[in-house]
């Protein structure tokens, strides 16, 4: 049986700057369903997410580069077509790691199935995806949060980021929220339900807004954006505070050289633990948190909201939309 594919890829690596829209292509081939254990799936929702700028450009990094004309890897939730594996069956929810395409043939050790509790299919690319989970291990295993702590938390009315914003509340911390525009500080006062919320577009100097709204200084930091945002916050560590480096999309794009953290002796004066994570190392722990989250969900004590795209052919213009801020929660293609 031959099957159409629609899928988006990339023409050309993109080593420095912002990708554009001419970066990208829309392609489409025929596949062959032939194999014992082939699943064929249609997919509903694609997940479009920061890193993927990383795997963009021609360097080693923690995943290789995507190939050129292929499709975009990436998460994705779709529903089983047609199945000559006996672990799936048509009408089965699945979630890959297939990407950017419409329709996709794969193996059934390529595919998770999802037996979604009763919300809607895309909180698995969410709350209770990846993001959902980043936001959790950096919080509970990375940085230890303790009750009561406060805590600044950076690209927070995104999708990690809001959901560091509530698990923290909901074990009674203080929260700083910093993000990108007006409209976002106030559904993060008014829906998330931080202490705080500003857009760090309106501040001059960091350094001395941090200080003004917290003069006794931070606990925890949970960092997803670097540069000139995470240096600012050093200075207004508390003695033994917590830095949790979990992205640096105000880097990803720079053309220019910052030269880099310039105050690395106040970790030192401050005693401050720094860490980096990423996700993929800590799998361990996914049931634990999909019950946690499933949980919290249920009991309506963690909020989302999703910007959705509609259309294969927009993913591209969706991903660059994200890197400009476009996005308030999580960034999504609907197929
Ligand atoms: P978000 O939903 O937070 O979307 C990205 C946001 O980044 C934009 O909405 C924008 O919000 C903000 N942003 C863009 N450019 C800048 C800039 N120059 N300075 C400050 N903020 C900027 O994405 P995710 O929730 O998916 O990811 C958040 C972070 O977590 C990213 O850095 C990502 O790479 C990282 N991550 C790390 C993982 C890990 O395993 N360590 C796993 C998943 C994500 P605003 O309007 O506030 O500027």
């Amino acid at each position: 049986m031959k099957v159409s594919s629609k899928f988006i890829s990339l023409k050309e690596y993109i080593p420095l700057g912002k990708p554009s829209l001419s970066n990208f292509e829309l392609n489409e081939k025929s596949l062959d369903f032939k194999n014992l254990d082939d699943v064929l799936v249609s997919n509903s929702w694609i997940s479009v997410d920061p890193y993927m700028r990383a795997r963009m450009t021609e360097r080693k990094n923690y995943k290789p580069p995507f190939d050129i004309n292929e499709p975009l890897e990436g998460a994705a939730i779709g529903k089983v077509i047609k199945s000559n594996s006996l672990k799936f069956q048509e009408g089965d929810i699945v979630l890959s790691d297939c990407g950017w395409r419409d329709n996709f043939i794969t193996n059934s050790s390529k595919l998770k199935k999802i037996n979604p509790i009763d919300i809607p299919l895309q909180t698995y690319l969410g709350p209770l995806g990846m993001t959902g989970h980043t936001a959790y291990t950096g919080l509970f295993q990375i940085a230890n949060i303790q009750n009561k702590q406060t805590v600044l938390v950076s690209s927070a009315a995104g999708s990690v980021g809001s959901i560091v914003c509530q698990i923290a509340k909901n074990l009674g911390c203080k929260v700083i929220a910093s993000t990108g525009s007006d409209t976002k500080v106030k559904w993060l006062i008014n829906e998330i339900g931080v202490d705080h919320a500003f857009n760090y577009n309106n501040i001059d100097n960091l350094v001395l807004y941090l200080k003004e709204i917290e003069p006794e200084g931070f606990d925890l930091y949970f960092d997803n954006v670097g540069g000139n945002f995470l240096e600012s916050t050093i200075y207004r560590m508390k003695n033994y505070g917590k830095i949790v480096i979990c992205g640096r999309i105000s880097q990803m794009n720079t053309t220019e050289d910052n030269g880099g953290l310039k105050n690395i002796a106040h970790i030192l004066v401050k005693r401050l633990t720094m860490r980096g994570f990423l996700i993929f190392d800590h799998l361990e722990d996914t049931k634990k948190f999909e019950n946690d989250m499933e949980n919290w969900i249920l009991n309506k004590q963690i909020k989302w909201k999703e910007t959705i795209r509609e259309g294969i052919e927009n993913a591209p213009q969706a991903f660059i939309d994200l890197l400009d801020g476009k996005n308030i929660g999580k960034m999504l293609v609907k197929i």
